[in-house]
């Protein structure tokens, strides 16, 4: 006789089974920490003014086109979110009966959870913590796109060669000897650049001189597993639009519990022993004068 489903069912139980009970666990993925000369931005909600110079510049600097909207009848270079020709935005928010801007872009996560994800490695880290993107190395499956928590990469869709786009610390103006475009024209000291431990050490300074003025400590220093990029506010992170991480790097959940599946390739070549049981079976019963006994 063949076998029944019932019984290919049954198999394929027990290999599952056995893969759980398998002795082999697990290991959880330890975080990747920050490098002492990661380069990032430290961005401050009560000195911004909107001005938008920072977009400006970072469009010119990152020879970006225009992403003109008609207000009042006029067109005007005012993006309202991130987008394949805008690496970065300052939108209003409004939280309390006070008002302000934030400034958004890349974050520059210690541990990236788009580059996690990115099976060709196209986005991945590179020097100064930059987490940087490689065209040639991109197969355009947007996964980095699902994964990122701050809605950062964008894709261009109105190119017939479309890439991923996103903040690259303005990588390319490093040979120059400049650093982000962004941060050398805020006239506030809104947005400033350097190491990360600088920025760090600028915000608690800001803290300290000023409690008051501020809410909720600083994002990013620990938030997501840590950012290069961190953020200080007037009113706390929520109305910035900033997600409520805890301190465990995003990818790290994922890739243990993808790592538990798939380590040693146990549960693959379970499954491919059950189906290979199976098919010993058929094709044993299909021999003359044997039966199975099940
Ligand atoms: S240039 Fe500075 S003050 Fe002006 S919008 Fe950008 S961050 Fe704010
Ligand atoms: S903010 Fe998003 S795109 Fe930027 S490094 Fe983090 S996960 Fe990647
Ligand atoms: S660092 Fe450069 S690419 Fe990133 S937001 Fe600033 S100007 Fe734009």
């Amino acid at each position: 006789m063949t076998v029944s489903r019932r019984h290919a069912l049954k198999v394929l139980g027990s290999a599952a089974f056995a893969a759980a009970a398998a002795p082999v666990m697990a290991e959880a993925r330890s975080a990747r920490p920050s490098g002492p000369d990661d380069l990032g931005l430290l961005f401050d909600t009560t000195r911004c003014v909107g001005c938008r110079a920072c977009v400006t510049a970072c469009r010119e600097a990152n020879k970006k086109p225009a992403d003109v909207v008609m207000i009042g009848g006029a067109p005007y270079d005012a993006p309202l979110d991130l987008n394949g020709s805008t690496l970065t935005v300052v939108k209003a928010w409004t939280a309390g009966g006070r008002s302000g801007y934030v400034k958004a872009q890349c974050m520059h996560c210690a541990d990236p959870a788009c580059a996690s994800v990115c099976m060709m490695g196209a986005l991945h880290k590179g020097p100064r913590g930059v987490v940087q993107y490689d065209v040639d190395r991109c197969v355009g499956c947007r996964n980095c796109q699902i994964a990122c928590p701050f809605n950062v990469p964008k894709f261009e869709w109105g190119s017939n060669t479309p890439q991923i786009v996103k903040c690259e610390l303005c990588r390319h103006r490093w040979a120059e000897g400049k650093g982000p475009a962004c941060a050398e024209v805020c006239p506030r000291g809104a947005v400033v650049s350097g190491s990360r431990p600088q920025l760090l050490a600028e915000a608690r300074r800001r803290l300290a001189a000023t409690p008051d003025a501020y809410q909720g400590g600083i994002y990013g220093a620990t938030t997501g597993g840590g950012t290069a990029c961190l953020y200080l506010s007037a009113v706390g992170f929520g109305p910035l639009g900033l997600p409520g991480l805890s301190d465990e790097p995003v990818p790290a959940l994922v890739e243990t519990v993808q790592h538990g599946i798939y380590q040693g390739a146990v549960i693959p070549l379970v499954l491919f022993g059950a189906f290979a049981a199976v098919t010993w079976k058929n094709h044993r019963s299909a021999r003359p004068g044997q039966e199975d006994e099940s």
